[in-house]
């Protein structure tokens, strides 16, 4: 075994992992003390991109989004990497496509949930009736203590509140769905409304949508390299078991039959994978990590051969709720600009036995009811991107009950999307969860 028993370990280079790296080190501990290890040829876990072969384009894995709320994420890219590398809109401002035309859905400069009212006032989607129920719900959100609604569906809160199912289907499942990946019947009305006090209803700056404009991979990379250039040590190999006598942590065993010694472990691995690496009793609410399900994510590239978008994103009620973004133009590339698009369907269990083909062919039907050049020209090339673990599902009682950044074996510590921060399965919450179990690492002495 190497002999390095004062180091630190961190387990999985997704953003959870780095986040809990850069925290350490924000702490004062030497970048020499921290050893990061990844089992993936790619850091960046989920949020990761790769060049599309035919094509040459290339491509992330899907395509993230933030809200201005996003704020420990959005500093972590300020502080890793040259080029932060995401445009805040000014103010929220999503067109949204259904029955023949775009309604949009926007924020003003007023108080929140004010600032979005002249818009939902306006918007066609929804009946005159419907339109006067959605404040209806919106203020029962913002006086809800969350903790209480746990058990409950969103979709039971909704309706407690007013809510018709045109209005659930036209406004709260459409940025709902996008949140949590998971529609209002599947998902936990604790952390949902958790997530809309948070992202939407407190105010137009938390509420501003965050485009990427620079592939996910290329940020995750940079960032890594920087804390590399701090002195920490990057390492590829899969933890199999953290090992642990009666005072604490003593090591970290590979795969490879090797052993790594460490005073103190921080695992950053998804939640199904970590049961299988730690010794049993090791953490509180283990039953979560076994009952939480996986929800899929699913990406459609199409790339055409004239401009036939204009806008940055766009939305439509097609397939479940699908965005639409201009990837080339989000990406800079004046050539692409509105021929590349990028469409994210969350929560798309649905799509689970289709083919690539089908999928392809129906997402671009939808398109061209969008866009009528999109719909003369026809696509020129197509790729579909499945993400089937693309985060947990917060079902009812389990959205406010996952684990926390504590462990009951001394010197282990937990960080990833799936623990418990407040936040629903995001980059925002995977930072936040690094964050939190490198300051709990300190508190106790470790850092
Ligand atoms: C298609 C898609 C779209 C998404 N859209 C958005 C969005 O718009 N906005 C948003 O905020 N979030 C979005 N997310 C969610 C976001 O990507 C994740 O919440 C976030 O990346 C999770 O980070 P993490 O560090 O917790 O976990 P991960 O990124 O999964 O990182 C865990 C790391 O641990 C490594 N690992 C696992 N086991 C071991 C082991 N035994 N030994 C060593 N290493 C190990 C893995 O390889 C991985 O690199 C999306 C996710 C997907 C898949």
């Amino acid at each position: 075994m190497e002999q390095a028993r004062d180091r630190i370990i961190v387990v999985g280079a997704g953003f959870a992992g780095v986040s809990a790296v850069h925290h350490l080190l924000c702490a004062g501990v030497p970048g020499e003390r921290v050893l990061l290890l990844e089992r993936a040829p790619h850091v960046g876990g989920r949020a990761f991109s790769f060049v599309d072969r035919e094509s040459g384009h290339v491509l992330d894995n899907g395509q993230h989004v933030l809200l201005g709320c996003c704020t420990s994420f959005t500093r972590l890219l300020h502080q890793l990497t040259r080029h932060p590398g995401v445009r805040f809109q000014p103010l929220l401002s999503i067109p949204v496509y259904a029955h023949g035309r775009f309604c949009s859905i926007e924020s003003r400069r007023l108080p929140g949930p004010l600032h979005l009212v002249p818009s939902l006032l306006r918007y066609a989607h929804v009946s005159l009736d419907g339109r006067l129920r959605i404040a209806q719900a919106a203020f029962a959100m913002l006086a809800a203590r969350p903790g209480d609604l746990d058990a409950h569906s969103f979709r039971a809160f909704l309706e407690r509140h007013g809510q018709t199912d045109e209005v659930i289907r036209f406004v709260w499942d459409l940025v709902g769905t996008a949140i949590l990946n998971g529609h209002a019947d599947d998902i936990s009305a604790g952390l949902a409304v958790e997530s809309f006090q948070i992202g939407f209803l407190r105010g137009p700056e938390p509420s501003r949508l965050g485009l990427f404009t620079r592939p996910l991979g290329d940020l995750a990379a940079e960032a890594v390299a920087s804390l590399q250039a701090r002195g920490v040590e990057v390492r590829r190999g899969r933890a199999v078991r953290v090992v642990a006598d009666e005072a604490g942590v003593t090591s970290v065993r590979l795969a490879d039959g090797s052993s790594l010694a460490a005073r103190c472990v921080i695992l950053a691995v998804p939640h199904d994978q970590v049961r299988s690496v730690l010794p049993d009793g090791a953490i509180d609410r283990a039953a979560w990590l076994g009952r939480a399900r996986y929800s899929p994510i699913l990406n459609v590239y199409l790339e055409y051969p004239r401009t036939v978008m204009d806008a940055d994103v766009a939305a439509s009620f097609a397939m479940g709720g699908m965005f639409v973004f201009n990837r080339g133009r989000l990406l800079g590339d004046a050539q692409l600009d509105g021929r590349l698009l990028s469409i994210s369907i969350s929560a798309a269990d649905a799509y689970r036995s289709w083919d690539a083909d089908e999928i392809a062919r129906e997402v671009e039907a939808a398109v061209g009811e969008m866009f009528p050049t999109a719909r003369e020209e026809g696509a020129s090339w197509r790729k579909v991107v499945w993400q089937p673990k693309a985060t947990f599902l917060a079902e009812p009682g389990l959205g406010l009950k996952r684990p926390g950044v504590r462990s009951r074996l001394r010197g282990l510590y937990l960080a990833g999307d799936w623990v418990d921060t407040g936040w629903p399965a995001c980059l925002e919450g995977a930072v936040r969860s690094g964050e939190l179990a490198a300051a709990a690492a300190r508190e106790d002495g470790f850092a």
